[in-house]
């Protein structure tokens, strides 16, 4: 199997012909998955998703991909193909439109549509392509055939691109429900057509790799989400992602037979189950759902609310609910039912949502004590299956961290697909399929362009470690008058100390230290407060170092006499 090698340069021109495909993120991390693939001088682009920020990312709203290495080249880009309407997908596409806005978007209806909502928040008017499973469009040289997926939002698509170099499969999200809500499954006779004509590199989703077997079909939820309707003794609060159309459906369904009305809560959830029940994707029933100030007149035990929040993100309504931020007053009796799955990372913010929502007297049946969720991504067995129908000529695993891609690449090699044909790439890594056979050919630059709030970009990992510093060492701002002249302290130098522990005095032990940096950069002939403060800040760092063994900020400020 070839690895990604550190040392990995800027990529040779790809030869007439050949295929190239560059991950430029959801390779070596879950989220802002994005794949482009070269063709002849055109770009096609498929997902453009944004990934959230971890706790050592402090300030940071969201993380897109990193655009730069197709900057200068957004012309050729004859096409932007989204698989399904997740962030992780779709999250980044208001931010590449910035750059171009009349790429054209293409997907099915519901991811389509709930983009289009998105970028009317951003004040875009994208062009839309619709596809539906079973279509053939051509974009430049890249020969689209979509393909239905079942995924944990409904209209998934995978895409067929057949292009001089070949036939590639990229399945997108999915997994093989084979009893789905809307009996919409995928599509595996195309994978296997597709298979039967040749499929010269096959990219699949490694999010489940490691988990063994086939994960449970949706409909295997029922009993659980049953129990609650029927055994809650007052209000019943649900949360799920605001995109999980089918999780809700079957909430709807519990409570259209246990007599409770709904209402939704929360700004995406509000718009986007609005969307699904316009265009047919949730069937709600006549009189169920309700505003949210009617549903309060009625008897607790004839009520349930379905809102954002399961991921314990602080903004959103249960985790609001939960730090008694929010209208809704959770009280003894209610019962919470947190019908998702824990991202990685966000296990410490769900956990004390719980803590939250149990002390004011929650009952809160959740993953860990109720079967109350199934993944939406296809588990070891299904990959499996994958490989065996289709057969691939050489495999590229996305969507997932190192451990996944390696798991999934070792799928595909137990089938017996050749591992020299089998690629690990991270993000950034340059991929090449020239006459049938994948090689990694280079590196472009696909870091993380951090989104705070109205910036984009200007957060930078020397920032990110500043305010990591200012959290866990706190600040020390040093304002030092000196004579430019002579290079002497004009007054002794004040210490403003914020976030850092330490007695009345401790400071002055550093004038010295600040007393020879002074002299020294004078001799050198360096009068430039700029540099000074440099100087001030390498030395005084160092001193704080071995006097307190802490590393708080210096911030030195130095004043012309
Ligand atoms: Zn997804
Ligand atoms: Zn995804």
């Amino acid at each position: 199997m070839s690895h990604p090698h550190p040392e990995l340069q800027k990529p040779p021109a790809l030869p007439q012909n050949g295929l190239r495909v560059i991950g430029l993120g959801g390779l070596g991390e879950i989220g802002r998955n994005m794949t482009v693939f070269e063709h002849n001088g055109s770009l096609l682009i498929v997902d453009c998703g944004v990934l959230f920020p971890e706790e050592h990312q402090p300030g940071v709203d969201v993380i897109l991909p990193d655009f730069s290495s197709i900057r200068d080249r957004l012309d050729k880009v004859v096409a932007l193909v989204l698989t399904h309407g997740h962030e992780d997908h779709i999250g980044g596409v208001p931010y590449l439109l910035k750059e171009r806005p009349d790429i054209p978007v293409v997907g099915s209806r519901l991811t389509l549509a709930l983009i289009e909502a998105k970028l009317k928040e951003h004040r875009i008017r994208p062009k839309l392509v619709e596809v539906k499973e079973g279509d053939r469009s051509k974009f430049g040289p890249f020969d689209c055939e979509f393909l239905a997926v079942n995924h944990s939002i409904p209209d998934g698509l995978a895409v067929g691109i057949r292009t001089g170099a070949g036939l590639v499969l990229h399945t997108g999200d999915f997994k093989m429900d084979q009893f789905p809500l809307d009996k919409r499954i995928t599509d595996l006779r195309g994978f296997a057509r597709l298979g039967e004509e040749g499929v010269d590199l096959f990219l699949t989703d490694s999010t489940n790799a490691e988990v063994p077997g086939f994960t449970t079909s949706e409909k295997d939820l029922s009993p659980a989400i049953d129990q609650v309707f029927r055994t809650a003794p007052r209000r019943i609060i649900v949360s799920s992602f605001a995109s999980h159309v089918h999780r809700i459906q079957q909430v709807l369904d519990a409570a259209a037979e246990h007599k409770r009305k709904v209402a939704f809560v929360g700004r995406s959830m509000v718009r986007n189950m609005g969307i699904a029940e316009q265009l047919g994707y949730l069937n709600v029933p006549q009189g169920l759902v309700v505003p949210l100030d009617q549903l309060e007149r009625l008897p607790a035990n004839k009520v349930a609310l379905v809102c954002t929040g399961s991921q314990g993100e602080p903004m959103a309504a249960l985790s609001r609910m939960a730090a008694r931020d929010h209208k809704i007053r959770i009280g003894k009796g209610d019962t919470v039912l947190m019908a998702s799955s824990v991202i990685p990372g966000n296990e410490n913010a769900i956990s004390g949502v719980i803590n939250g929502l149990t002390r004011w007297g929650a009952n809160v049946v959740h993953k860990g004590n109720a079967k109350v969720h199934v993944s939406g991504h296809a588990s070891a067995g299904e990959l499996v299956y994958c490989y065996n129908l289709v057969q691939p000529k050489n495999v590229m695993p996305v969507h997932g961290e190192w451990r996944h891609l390696q798991a999934n690449a070792d799928l595909a090699i137990s089938t017996g697909i050749d591992p020299a044909r089998v690629v690990i790439a991270e993000d950034g890594v340059v991929v090449d399929l020239v006459k049938g056979k994948v090689k990694i050919t280079g590196k472009v630059p696909a870091g993380n362009i951090y989104v705070d709030a109205q910036t984009v970009g200007g957060v930078t990992e020397s920032i990110l470690k500043d305010r990591r510093t200012l959290a866990e060492e706190g600040v020390v701002t040093v304002l030092a008058i000196v004579d430019a002249d002579t290079g002497k302290l004009a007054d002794p130098p004040d210490f403003l100390v914020r976030g850092f522990v330490h007695q009345e005095n401790d400071f002055d032990k550093a004038i010295p230290v600040i007393e020879r940096t002074l002299a020294h950069a004078a001799k050198e002939g360096i009068g430039d407060t700029l540099q000074l403060e440099q100087l001030l800040s390498r030395d005084i760092s160092r001193w704080a170092h071995k006097t307190f063994r802490r590393s708080p900020l210096i911030i030195p400020i130095v004043i012309d006499a």
